[in-house]
Protein backbone atom coordinates (compact mmCIF):
# COMPACT_ATOMS: atom_id res chain seq x y z
CA UNK A 1 0.00 0.00 0.00
CA UNK A 2 1.07 2.92 -0.56
CA UNK A 3 0.56 6.75 0.81
CA UNK A 4 0.71 10.32 0.04
CA UNK A 5 3.81 12.56 0.44
CA UNK A 6 2.57 14.95 3.08
CA UNK A 7 1.50 11.71 4.99
CA UNK A 8 4.72 10.15 4.78
CA UNK A 9 6.41 13.70 6.21
CA UNK A 10 3.84 13.63 9.36
CA UNK A 11 5.15 9.49 9.74
CA UNK A 12 8.97 11.16 9.63
CA UNK A 13 8.46 13.88 11.69
CA UNK A 14 7.15 11.04 14.10
CA UNK A 15 10.28 9.56 13.84
CA UNK A 16 12.56 12.41 14.55
CA UNK A 17 13.33 12.70 10.36
CA UNK A 18 13.61 16.50 9.48
CA UNK A 19 10.82 17.65 6.71
CA UNK A 20 10.47 21.34 5.63
CA UNK A 21 7.20 22.88 7.65
CA UNK A 22 4.33 22.59 5.50
CA UNK A 23 0.31 22.23 4.80
CA UNK A 24 -2.10 19.74 2.96
CA UNK A 25 -4.88 22.24 0.97
CA UNK A 26 -7.56 20.94 -0.99
CA UNK A 27 -8.55 23.75 -2.50
CA UNK A 28 -6.87 27.68 -3.98
CA UNK A 29 -7.80 29.12 -0.43
CA UNK A 30 -6.97 26.94 1.48
CA UNK A 31 -3.69 26.79 -0.18
CA UNK A 32 -3.30 30.32 0.57
CA UNK A 33 -4.02 29.85 4.03
CA UNK A 34 -1.46 27.39 4.53
CA UNK A 35 1.27 29.53 2.94
CA UNK A 36 0.10 32.70 5.36
CA UNK A 37 1.27 29.95 8.26
CA UNK A 38 4.71 29.42 7.02
CA UNK A 39 7.65 31.44 7.30
CA UNK A 40 10.26 31.91 4.64
CA UNK A 41 9.99 33.89 1.52
CA UNK A 42 9.85 31.11 -1.10
CA UNK A 43 7.09 27.99 -0.78
CA UNK A 44 7.01 25.05 -3.13
CA UNK A 45 3.58 23.56 -4.03
CA UNK A 46 3.51 19.87 -4.92
CA UNK A 47 0.78 17.78 -6.29
CA UNK A 48 0.11 15.02 -4.15
CA UNK A 49 -0.39 11.99 -6.19
CA UNK A 50 0.80 7.97 -5.52
CA UNK A 51 3.42 8.41 -8.06
CA UNK A 52 7.29 10.09 -8.44
CA UNK A 53 8.63 12.50 -11.45
CA UNK A 54 6.40 15.28 -10.29
CA UNK A 55 8.44 17.56 -10.44
CA UNK A 56 9.38 16.99 -14.49
CA UNK A 57 5.98 16.46 -15.29
CA UNK A 58 5.48 20.31 -13.95
CA UNK A 59 3.60 19.31 -10.35
CA UNK A 60 6.19 20.98 -8.41
CA UNK A 61 6.31 24.74 -8.58
CA UNK A 62 8.33 27.02 -6.10
CA UNK A 63 6.06 30.03 -5.36
CA UNK A 64 7.57 33.58 -4.83
CA UNK A 65 4.66 35.01 -3.53
CA UNK A 66 0.66 34.02 -2.10
CA UNK A 67 -0.31 34.47 -5.53
CA UNK A 68 1.51 31.96 -7.42
CA UNK A 69 0.59 29.18 -4.92
CA UNK A 70 -3.39 30.44 -5.24
CA UNK A 71 -2.82 29.80 -9.62
CA UNK A 72 -0.60 26.58 -8.98
CA UNK A 73 -3.27 24.97 -6.68
CA UNK A 74 -5.92 26.05 -9.27
CA UNK A 75 -4.37 25.19 -12.10
CA UNK A 76 -3.61 21.64 -10.65
CA UNK A 77 -6.68 20.55 -8.13
CA UNK A 78 -9.64 18.64 -9.86
CA UNK A 79 -6.94 17.65 -13.07
CA UNK A 80 -5.20 14.17 -14.10
CA UNK A 81 -1.73 14.58 -13.77
CA UNK A 82 0.65 12.29 -16.09
CA UNK A 83 4.74 11.43 -14.86
CA UNK A 84 6.53 8.42 -15.99
CA UNK A 85 5.70 6.37 -13.38
CA UNK A 86 1.65 6.47 -14.47
CA UNK A 87 -0.61 5.18 -16.50
CA UNK A 88 -1.29 7.15 -19.55
CA UNK A 89 -4.23 8.48 -17.91
CA UNK A 90 -2.33 9.28 -15.08
CA UNK A 91 -3.61 10.18 -10.96
CA UNK A 92 -6.16 12.47 -9.90
CA UNK A 93 -5.11 15.49 -8.16
CA UNK A 94 -7.01 15.97 -4.87
CA UNK A 95 -4.78 17.82 -2.91
CA UNK A 96 -1.59 19.67 -2.72
CA UNK A 97 1.29 20.03 -0.08
CA UNK A 98 2.58 23.63 0.20
CA UNK A 99 5.76 23.73 2.15
CA UNK A 100 8.86 26.54 2.93
CA UNK A 101 11.21 26.31 0.11
CA UNK A 102 14.88 24.83 1.41
CA UNK A 103 18.22 26.25 0.14
CA UNK A 104 19.71 23.17 -1.20
CA UNK A 105 23.53 23.02 -1.38
CA UNK A 106 23.40 19.11 -2.32
CA UNK A 107 20.36 16.51 -3.27
CA UNK A 108 21.17 12.95 -2.32
CA UNK A 109 19.61 9.49 -2.33
CA UNK A 110 18.34 7.25 0.84
CA UNK A 111 16.39 4.40 1.18
CA UNK A 112 15.74 1.38 2.78
CA UNK A 113 14.04 -1.84 1.69
CA UNK A 114 14.15 -5.65 1.69
CA UNK A 115 17.01 -7.28 0.05
CA UNK A 116 15.15 -10.56 -0.52
CA UNK A 117 18.60 -12.28 -1.53
CA UNK A 118 20.29 -11.61 1.86
CA UNK A 119 17.06 -11.56 3.60
CA UNK A 120 18.24 -8.20 5.51
CA UNK A 121 17.24 -4.53 5.14
CA UNK A 122 19.28 -2.64 3.28
CA UNK A 123 19.95 1.25 3.47
CA UNK A 124 20.29 2.47 -0.97
CA UNK A 125 22.04 5.87 -0.74
CA UNK A 126 23.96 7.71 -3.48
CA UNK A 127 25.44 11.51 -3.10
CA UNK A 128 24.02 11.46 -6.98
CA UNK A 129 20.16 12.39 -5.80
CA UNK A 130 17.47 14.31 -6.89
CA UNK A 131 17.53 12.38 -10.08
CA UNK A 132 16.20 9.06 -11.08
CA UNK A 133 17.98 6.35 -9.00
CA UNK A 134 17.18 4.42 -12.12
CA UNK A 135 19.33 6.42 -14.30
CA UNK A 136 22.34 6.71 -11.69
CA UNK A 137 22.27 2.40 -10.97
CA UNK A 138 22.52 1.81 -14.92
CA UNK A 139 25.00 4.40 -15.96
CA UNK A 140 27.10 5.18 -13.04
CA UNK A 141 26.16 2.30 -10.37
CA UNK A 142 29.53 2.90 -8.63
CA UNK A 143 27.93 6.27 -6.84
CA UNK A 144 25.60 3.65 -5.32
CA UNK A 145 26.44 2.20 -1.78
CA UNK A 146 24.50 -0.32 -0.57
CA UNK A 147 24.91 -0.96 3.93
CA UNK A 148 22.92 -4.57 4.82
CA UNK A 149 21.15 -4.04 8.51
CA UNK A 150 21.49 -7.59 10.18
CA UNK A 151 18.61 -8.41 12.27
CA UNK A 152 20.28 -9.70 15.17
CA UNK A 153 22.52 -6.38 15.70
CA UNK A 154 19.94 -3.81 14.26
CA UNK A 155 20.89 -0.20 12.84
CA UNK A 156 24.54 0.32 14.28
CA UNK A 157 26.64 3.39 14.05
CA UNK A 158 29.06 2.04 11.40
CA UNK A 159 26.56 1.61 9.00
CA UNK A 160 25.48 5.10 9.26
CA UNK A 161 28.94 5.92 9.04
CA UNK A 162 29.74 3.91 5.74
CA UNK A 163 26.57 5.79 4.10
CA UNK A 164 28.01 9.17 5.41
CA UNK A 165 31.07 8.76 3.77
CA UNK A 166 29.61 7.61 0.57
CA UNK A 167 27.65 11.06 0.54
CA UNK A 168 31.02 12.91 1.91
CA UNK A 169 29.37 14.38 4.64
CA UNK A 170 31.74 16.04 7.35
CA UNK A 171 31.85 15.40 10.91
CA UNK A 172 28.75 17.33 12.15
CA UNK A 173 26.45 16.08 9.22
CA UNK A 174 27.73 12.56 10.46
CA UNK A 175 25.26 12.62 13.70
CA UNK A 176 22.30 13.97 11.77
CA UNK A 177 22.27 11.49 9.16
CA UNK A 178 22.49 8.92 12.09
CA UNK A 179 19.58 10.61 13.62
CA UNK A 180 17.78 10.24 10.11
CA UNK A 181 18.81 6.74 9.41
CA UNK A 182 17.63 5.51 13.14
CA UNK A 183 14.05 7.08 12.60
CA UNK A 184 14.00 5.47 8.87
CA UNK A 185 15.13 2.03 10.18
CA UNK A 186 12.52 2.44 13.76
CA UNK A 187 9.52 3.37 11.08
CA UNK A 188 10.51 0.66 8.37
CA UNK A 189 10.15 -2.15 11.54
CA UNK A 190 7.23 -0.35 13.66
CA UNK A 191 4.91 0.30 10.89
CA UNK A 192 5.62 -2.87 8.95
CA UNK A 193 6.77 -1.11 5.52
CA UNK A 194 8.20 -2.82 2.24
CA UNK A 195 10.29 0.97 1.22
CA UNK A 196 11.19 3.89 2.56
CA UNK A 197 12.83 6.63 -0.14
CA UNK A 198 13.41 9.87 0.45
CA UNK A 199 15.02 11.33 -2.58
CA UNK A 200 16.08 14.04 -2.33
CA UNK A 201 18.06 14.33 0.95
CA UNK A 202 18.95 17.11 1.05
CA UNK A 203 21.83 18.87 2.72
CA UNK A 204 20.71 23.28 3.31
CA UNK A 205 23.21 26.04 3.09
CA UNK A 206 23.33 25.87 6.49
CA UNK A 207 24.63 22.37 6.63
CA UNK A 208 21.33 20.76 8.16
CA UNK A 209 20.22 17.62 6.33
CA UNK A 210 16.39 17.26 5.61
CA UNK A 211 14.17 14.98 3.51
CA UNK A 212 12.21 17.01 0.86
CA UNK A 213 10.23 13.93 -0.60
CA UNK A 214 9.09 10.94 1.60
CA UNK A 215 7.84 7.89 -0.58
CA UNK A 216 7.01 5.07 1.70
CA UNK A 217 5.05 1.52 0.90
CA UNK A 218 3.60 -1.04 3.52
CA UNK A 219 3.59 -4.25 3.40
CA UNK A 220 0.12 -5.37 2.20
CA UNK A 221 -0.22 -8.40 4.66
CA UNK A 222 0.95 -6.01 7.47
CA UNK A 223 -1.10 -3.04 7.02
CA UNK A 224 -4.25 -5.02 8.95
CA UNK A 225 -2.25 -4.45 11.89
CA UNK A 226 -1.73 -0.95 11.67
CA UNK A 227 -5.56 0.36 11.51
CA UNK A 228 -4.24 4.00 11.64
CA UNK A 229 -1.55 2.93 8.45
CA UNK A 230 -5.10 1.27 6.87
CA UNK A 231 -6.59 4.97 7.51
CA UNK A 232 -4.51 6.62 5.02
CA UNK A 233 -5.40 4.21 1.75
CA UNK A 234 -6.51 7.00 -0.57
CA UNK A 235 -8.67 4.68 -3.35
CA UNK A 236 -8.45 7.56 -5.54
CA UNK A 237 -4.77 6.54 -5.77
CA UNK A 238 -5.44 2.90 -6.56
CA UNK A 239 -6.76 1.03 -10.10
CA UNK A 240 -10.57 1.12 -9.74
CA UNK A 241 -10.57 -2.58 -10.75
CA UNK A 242 -7.97 -3.35 -8.05
CA UNK A 243 -9.71 -1.93 -5.17
CA UNK A 244 -12.36 -3.55 -5.75
CA UNK A 245 -11.28 -6.75 -6.03
CA UNK A 246 -9.76 -5.94 -2.34
CA UNK A 247 -13.37 -5.56 -1.04
CA UNK A 248 -14.31 -9.31 -2.43
CA UNK A 249 -10.90 -10.57 -1.61
CA UNK A 250 -10.05 -11.45 -4.50
CA UNK A 251 -6.26 -11.23 -5.99
CA UNK A 252 -6.37 -8.59 -8.93
CA UNK A 253 -4.25 -7.24 -11.23
CA UNK A 254 -5.13 -5.52 -14.73
CA UNK A 255 -3.07 -6.13 -17.41
CA UNK A 256 -2.86 -5.30 -20.88
CA UNK A 257 -4.10 -8.70 -22.61
CA UNK A 258 -8.02 -10.14 -24.06
CA UNK A 259 -8.15 -12.93 -22.36
CA UNK A 260 -9.89 -12.73 -19.01
CA UNK A 261 -8.57 -15.55 -16.62
CA UNK A 262 -10.47 -16.44 -13.38
CA UNK A 263 -8.51 -18.97 -11.44
CA UNK A 264 -7.89 -20.20 -7.85
CA UNK A 265 -4.76 -20.06 -6.70
CA UNK A 266 -1.84 -18.02 -7.21
CA UNK A 267 0.41 -20.67 -8.58
CA UNK A 268 -1.88 -22.23 -10.63
CA UNK A 269 -3.26 -18.74 -11.96
CA UNK A 270 0.82 -18.06 -12.61
CA UNK A 271 0.65 -21.51 -15.00
CA UNK A 272 -2.51 -20.72 -16.66
CA UNK A 273 -1.27 -17.01 -17.44
CA UNK A 274 1.95 -18.60 -18.85
CA UNK A 275 -0.18 -21.32 -21.09
CA UNK A 276 -2.49 -18.66 -22.74
CA UNK A 277 0.78 -16.66 -23.68
CA UNK A 278 2.23 -20.20 -24.85
CA UNK A 279 -0.49 -20.27 -27.44
CA UNK A 280 0.01 -17.24 -28.55
CA UNK A 281 -2.57 -15.18 -26.86
CA UNK A 282 -2.15 -12.50 -23.71
CA UNK A 283 -3.86 -12.18 -20.33
CA UNK A 284 -6.02 -9.44 -19.54
CA UNK A 285 -5.47 -9.93 -16.06
CA UNK A 286 -4.20 -11.87 -13.52
CA UNK A 287 -6.69 -13.00 -10.85
CA UNK A 288 -6.65 -15.61 -7.55
CA UNK A 289 -10.20 -15.68 -6.72
CA UNK A 290 -8.57 -17.44 -3.50
CA UNK A 291 -8.82 -21.50 -1.98
CA UNK A 292 -12.22 -21.46 -0.33
CA UNK A 293 -14.16 -19.49 -3.41
CA UNK A 294 -18.18 -19.31 -3.14
CA UNK A 295 -20.71 -17.91 -5.67
CA UNK A 296 -20.45 -15.03 -4.73
CA UNK A 297 -16.91 -14.07 -5.25
CA UNK A 298 -16.97 -15.91 -8.69
CA UNK A 299 -19.77 -13.44 -9.87
CA UNK A 300 -18.04 -10.44 -8.44
CA UNK A 301 -15.09 -12.05 -10.64
CA UNK A 302 -16.70 -11.99 -13.66
CA UNK A 303 -17.61 -8.72 -13.15
CA UNK A 304 -14.04 -7.57 -12.81
CA UNK A 305 -13.10 -9.19 -15.81
CA UNK A 306 -15.67 -7.96 -17.91
CA UNK A 307 -15.57 -4.22 -16.81
CA UNK A 308 -14.15 -2.69 -19.31
CA UNK A 309 -15.00 -3.98 -22.13
CA UNK A 310 -11.58 -5.20 -23.71
CA UNK A 311 -11.83 -8.85 -22.35
CA UNK A 312 -12.70 -11.05 -25.96
CA UNK A 313 -12.55 -14.90 -24.04
CA UNK A 314 -12.85 -15.70 -20.33
CA UNK A 315 -10.82 -18.61 -19.49
CA UNK A 316 -11.96 -20.26 -16.28
CA UNK A 317 -9.43 -22.63 -14.41
CA UNK A 318 -10.62 -24.09 -11.57
CA UNK A 319 -9.30 -26.89 -9.25
CA UNK A 320 -11.75 -27.75 -6.40
CA UNK A 321 -9.77 -29.04 -3.55
CA UNK A 322 -11.55 -27.29 -0.91
CA UNK A 323 -14.21 -25.87 -3.10
CA UNK A 324 -16.40 -28.23 -5.31
CA UNK A 325 -16.58 -28.11 -9.01
CA UNK A 326 -20.28 -28.22 -8.47
CA UNK A 327 -20.52 -24.95 -6.16
CA UNK A 328 -18.30 -23.58 -9.11
CA UNK A 329 -20.45 -24.44 -11.71
CA UNK A 330 -23.26 -22.76 -10.28
CA UNK A 331 -21.09 -19.43 -9.69
CA UNK A 332 -20.59 -19.91 -13.38
CA UNK A 333 -24.03 -20.09 -14.65
CA UNK A 334 -25.23 -17.40 -12.12
CA UNK A 335 -22.77 -14.93 -13.58
CA UNK A 336 -23.85 -15.81 -16.81
CA UNK A 337 -27.46 -15.79 -17.22
CA UNK A 338 -27.26 -12.24 -14.97
CA UNK A 339 -24.66 -10.63 -16.60
CA UNK A 340 -26.71 -11.50 -20.03
CA UNK A 341 -22.65 -12.86 -21.42
CA UNK A 342 -22.18 -12.53 -24.71
CA UNK A 343 -18.61 -13.48 -25.02
CA UNK A 344 -17.19 -16.85 -25.20
CA UNK A 345 -16.54 -18.44 -22.06
CA UNK A 346 -13.71 -21.71 -22.02
CA UNK A 347 -14.24 -23.94 -18.58
CA UNK A 348 -11.72 -26.28 -17.57
CA UNK A 349 -12.62 -27.66 -14.15
CA UNK A 350 -11.10 -30.39 -11.94
CA UNK A 351 -11.10 -32.21 -8.53
CA UNK A 352 -14.36 -33.08 -6.44
CA UNK A 353 -17.35 -33.16 -8.11
CA UNK A 354 -15.83 -32.60 -11.14
CA UNK A 355 -18.24 -34.46 -13.54
CA UNK A 356 -21.51 -33.08 -11.86
CA UNK A 357 -19.79 -29.38 -12.07
CA UNK A 358 -19.17 -30.57 -15.86
CA UNK A 359 -22.68 -31.54 -16.32
CA UNK A 360 -24.32 -28.30 -14.87
CA UNK A 361 -22.49 -26.32 -17.34
CA UNK A 362 -23.23 -28.63 -20.63
CA UNK A 363 -26.60 -28.66 -19.79
CA UNK A 364 -27.09 -25.08 -19.21
CA UNK A 365 -27.76 -24.26 -22.59
CA UNK A 366 -25.61 -21.21 -22.07
CA UNK A 367 -23.17 -22.10 -24.83
CA UNK A 368 -20.63 -22.29 -22.64
CA UNK A 369 -17.37 -24.43 -23.64
CA UNK A 370 -15.60 -27.09 -21.51
CA UNK A 371 -12.54 -28.26 -21.41
CA UNK A 372 -10.92 -31.30 -20.27
CA UNK A 373 -7.51 -29.88 -19.45
CA UNK A 374 -5.61 -26.79 -19.42
CA UNK A 375 -3.78 -27.51 -22.58
CA UNK A 376 -6.56 -27.73 -24.77
CA UNK A 377 -8.37 -24.78 -22.70
CA UNK A 378 -5.83 -22.03 -23.22
CA UNK A 379 -5.88 -22.72 -26.93
CA UNK A 380 -9.42 -22.85 -27.24
CA UNK A 381 -9.62 -19.39 -25.26
CA UNK A 382 -6.79 -17.73 -27.30
CA UNK A 383 -8.38 -19.23 -30.71
CA UNK A 384 -12.17 -17.54 -29.69
CA UNK A 385 -10.57 -14.33 -28.22
CA UNK A 386 -8.61 -14.05 -31.96
CA UNK A 387 -12.18 -14.95 -33.50
CA UNK A 388 -13.85 -12.07 -31.52
CA UNK A 389 -11.17 -9.56 -31.74
P1 LIG B 1 9.24 14.14 -7.39
O1 LIG B 1 10.25 13.16 -6.91
O2 LIG B 1 7.88 13.56 -7.46
O3 LIG B 1 9.65 14.81 -8.66
P2 LIG B 1 10.19 15.89 -5.25
O4 LIG B 1 9.49 16.11 -3.97
O5 LIG B 1 11.40 15.05 -5.20
O6 LIG B 1 9.11 15.31 -6.30
O7 LIG B 1 10.53 17.31 -5.87
C1 LIG B 1 11.24 17.46 -7.08
C2 LIG B 1 12.35 18.46 -6.91
O8 LIG B 1 11.82 19.70 -6.48
C3 LIG B 1 13.37 18.08 -5.83
O9 LIG B 1 14.38 17.24 -6.34
C4 LIG B 1 13.87 19.42 -5.41
O10 LIG B 1 14.93 19.83 -6.27
C5 LIG B 1 12.71 20.36 -5.60
N1 LIG B 1 12.02 20.58 -4.30
C6 LIG B 1 11.08 19.83 -3.73
N2 LIG B 1 10.70 20.33 -2.55
C7 LIG B 1 11.43 21.44 -2.35
C8 LIG B 1 11.54 22.39 -1.27
N3 LIG B 1 10.80 22.32 -0.17
N4 LIG B 1 12.44 23.40 -1.44
C9 LIG B 1 13.19 23.49 -2.53
N5 LIG B 1 13.14 22.64 -3.56
C10 LIG B 1 12.29 21.61 -3.48
MG1 LIG C 1 11.48 12.92 -5.37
Amino acid sequence: MNIHEYQAKQLFRDFAIPVPSGGVADSAEQARQVMQTLSGSAWVVKVQIHAGARGKAGGVKVARNEQEVADFANAMLGRQLVTHQTDANGLPVNCVWVEEASAIKNEFYLSLLVDRDSERLIFIASAAGGMDIEAVAAETPEKIVHVKIHPASGLQPYHCRQVAAALGLGKEQQSRLQTIMTGVYELFLAKDCSQIEINPLIETDNGNLVALDAKINFDDNAVALHPEIAALRDASQEDAKEAEAKQFDLNYITLDGNIGCMVNGAGLAMATMDMVKLKGGAPANFLDVGGGTNKDKVKAAFKLILSDGTTKAVLVNIFGGIVKCDVIAAGILAAVEEMHLTIPVVVRLEGTNVELGLSMLAESGLGLHTAEDLNSAAELAVKLAEEAA
